[in-house]
């Protein structure tokens, strides 16, 4: 591992969302240490801290099994490393023969909510300007598609509305449903804990009594997949009792009538049946809310991974709305994003289907002819297929070809048998990543690249706040940095971006996308600016902490007022029954980071959590016959694996739970393919299973 010429930078952390920052150093020459930057200022987000794995969770770039060449699968089947010169003619000459065999829509490009920004601008720019391809898309798509598109309906911006440190740390009460933020999320959390610890009311809504329940003034079991039910139900309490926000809802928003009318169906008793929620914990949480002054609603993917995911958002954006809670400090809608770009990367870069950077409009004629000045071409105006339609179609022999940056869908899709069937299928893959990836094993070329302590560009945090990445580390052998690797693709078809640093590719994304116009390298280098909040809108803009306003609204439509939308819900996809009488959920642990494939490559990390488990509650563990610690075998229609059993009332009976960090013990070889129509995003949350001792 070679150290840079840099070798200390003040960067942002490349794991989760919450966007920290630190300062991060070479150490004897082969390893990366951390320290948080001594300026509250300069860490708006984190304010000093950092949770163990932005602290010490970064070996993982050290790790001899980092990808140091370009590899081309021979007619054997097996990998032989070659010049990036053989890679990528190789890489475009395969994917322009199969856009001349079945049409520019054969191939696809999925994009990464790990690289930056301008990375993930440039993979966008890749698909629509050089491939000519409509199918863009990213890994948002299995987080948080189902809040973009929800609150995209009812405020107008698709992000949280409010500020982390500054309105999340500082609210008199809380609704938190759907996030283990305690592992997910922990500085965030360490925010939420020490207000609840200063008076504020912490109310938790959740299948799981998970860490953050701990803290709870009210901690409430529901039943997996009937949010909605219990959403409304508060509705309903709060408008029954007069205590909605009348004079907000009046002045800023419409369709509230409508909503009434529908959450009249959600009666005490409905709820209960549907959702679990007794009567009294309904009563008592809808007064907290009512009581306060200010409260935040936090929700992860315990809310979005469902097959009713959007109106699970459009409920929780209606339930702020009857409260008035938006536009004011201390206040908000909250989603806590996962990945750490998945905010800008996963969405305002435009690797979307049908959405341009900064969520614009390729069918909008302006927009296009403008992309079209910029670039040459005009981006093609329909929207493209989401990621399980890719996989979908490529096992149906439709998609292929594809370029995949970073993710991991062998291991992160719903029934990774189907996942793995699909990418098997393709006339041709390419996987750039830094390791050898469950996916990169089904690929035709492996590209080398870099991570976060080795580039430089942009995050995008959950809070819309643009913070600088800068290298302390060079990439290993012959890795390069991923923006570097789709210019040189691009040149080879035929397009000079001409690009010699990312900060061009920065200008560019400001000169085209107006919630970042006035985000520049200069602004974020100079030390006055800690980061800036989009939109901002030109360079004189201070950037946005409050999407909207309390008292003027100004949510994102003509007439400025946000818009109250029924929801229904209605049934999971799959039910338990006689013979997979179990309902599964899964989730993160604290030690691990999405497919695992960088903490499962951290000998400290792995050290706390070092193998896929199962959580069962000792009431379901006793029927079963299952002891804390033995193997068991669980087995859904989608097929079956063995982990070890962890007997635990963080579960209720008849619930189930496994992590989605692990290869071996993959809880999506269990999960279903069950999708929510409007985002597209796999009901992960819920599947049926049974489980029988080994
Ligand atoms: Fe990194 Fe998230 Fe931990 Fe902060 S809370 S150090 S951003 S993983």
């Amino acid at each position: 591992y070679r150290l840079g010429k840099i070798d200390k930078a003040e960067t942002t952390c490349g794991f989760c969302a919450v966007g920290c920052r630190f300062e991060m150093w070479g150490k004897d020459g082969n390893a990366l240490g951390v320290q948080p930057v001594d300026d509250p200022d300069n860490a708006p987000a984190n304010n000093f801290s950092t949770c163990v794995k932005g602290k010490f969770g970064h070996d993982f770039a050290n790790s001899k099994k980092r990808l140091t060449r370009p590899l081309i699968r021979n007619e054997n089947g097996e990998f032989e490393t070659a010049s990036w010169d053989e890679a990528l003619d190789y890489v475009t000459g395969e994917l322009r023969e199969v856009q001349d065999e079945h049409g520019v829509d054969a191939v696809s490009c999925l994009a990464s909510s790990k690289g930056s920004n301008e990375e993930a601008y440039l993979i966008q720019k890749f698909a629509r300007q050089v491939l000519g391809t409509k199918n863009i898309d990213n890994c948002a798509r299995l987080c948080h598609s189902s809040t973009v598109a929800a609150l995209q309906q009812t405020l107008g911006y698709g992000a949280m509305t409010n500020r982390i440190n500054e309105d999340i740390g500082e609210a008199d009460a809380y609704l938190i449903s759907g996030s283990n933020t305690t592992e997910s999320h922990p500085v965030l959390a360490t925010r939420i804990k020490q207000n609840v610890r200063d008076g504020a009311d912490l109310v938790v809504f959740d299948p799981r009594k998970i860490g953050i329940a701990e803290h709870a003034d009210q901690y409430t079991r529901t039943t997996p997949g009937y949010d909605v039910a219990w959403l409304n139900g508060l509705i309903r309490y709060l408008t029954e009792h007069d205590l909605h926000d009348e004079e907000f809802i009046e002045r800023n928003t419409k369709g509230f009538a409508e909503v009434k009318r529908n959450v009249q169906a959600f009666t005490p008793e409905k709820v209960e049946e549907l959702a679990g929620v007794s009567p009294d914990e309904l009563q008592s949480a809808a007064e907290t809310l009512a009581d306060a002054e200010n409260v935040v609603f936090g929700w992860a993917m315990g809310m979005t991974q469902s097959s009713h995911g959007t109106e699970n958002l459009l409920a929780m954006a209606d339930l702020a709305l009857t409260l008035g809670q938006v536009g004011k400090p201390g206040a908000g809608l909250s989603p806590f994003r996962g990945q750490n770009n998945v905010q800008g990367g996963g969405g305002d870069m435009g690797t979307l289907p049908g959405s341009l950077p900064g969520y614009q409009d390729p069918a909008d004629d302006e927009v296009g002819e403008k992309f079209a000045e910029a670039w040459g071409e005009r981006p093609p105006d329909e929207p493209g297929l989401k990621v399980p339609e890719m996989l979908s179609e490529a096992h149906e022999g439709n998609l292929r070809g594809m370029y995949i940056v970073g993710e991991n869908p062998a291991l992160s899709e719903p029934d990774i048998q189907h996942a793995g069937e699909a990418l098997d299928s393709l006339d041709f893959l390419v996987v750039q990543d830094i390791f050898m990836t469950e996916t990169a094993e089904h690929a035709d070329v492996v590209l080398p690249a870099a991570t976060s302590p080795e580039k430089h560009g942009t995050f995008t945090n959950t809070e819309r706040r643009i913070q600088r990445v800068r290298a302390s580390a060079e990439p290993p052998g012959k890795a390069r940095q991923d923006w570097e690797i789709t210019q040189e693709l691009a040149a080879r078809l035929g397009y000079d971006w001409g690009y010699d640093h990312p900060r061009e590719v920065m200008d560019e994304i400001s000169d085209l996308t107006p919630i970042y116009g006035g985000v520049s390298y200069e602004r974020l280098d100079s030390g006055d600016e800690h980061g800036l909040q989009w939109p901002c809108w030109d360079e004189d803009h201070p950037g946005t902490p409050y999407l909207y306003d309390y008292e003027e609204g100004n949510f994102n439509f003509d007439d400025g007022l946000a818009r109250f939308v029924p929801a229904d819900g209605g049934h999971p996809g799959e039910l338990p029954d006689e013979e997979y009488p179990f309902t599964l959920t899964s989730g993160r642990v604290l030690y691990h980071w999405h497919t695992g494939q960088i903490t499962r490559r951290v000998e400290g990390l792995m050290s706390h959590v070092g193998e896929s488990f199962i959580e069962i509650n000792p009431t379901t563990a006793a029927e079963l016959g299952v002891s804390d610690g033995e193997y068991v075998r669980v087995e859904s229609r989608r097929g079956d694996i063995v982990v070890k059993a962890e007997v635990t009332d963080r579960v209720g009976d008849g619930t189930l739970f496994i992590p989605m960090h692990f290869a071996a013990g993959a809880v999506n070889k269990l999960t279903q393919e069950t999708f929510d129509p409007q985002a597209g995003i796999p009901e992960f949350k819920v599947s049926s299973v049974r489980v029988e001792p080994l």
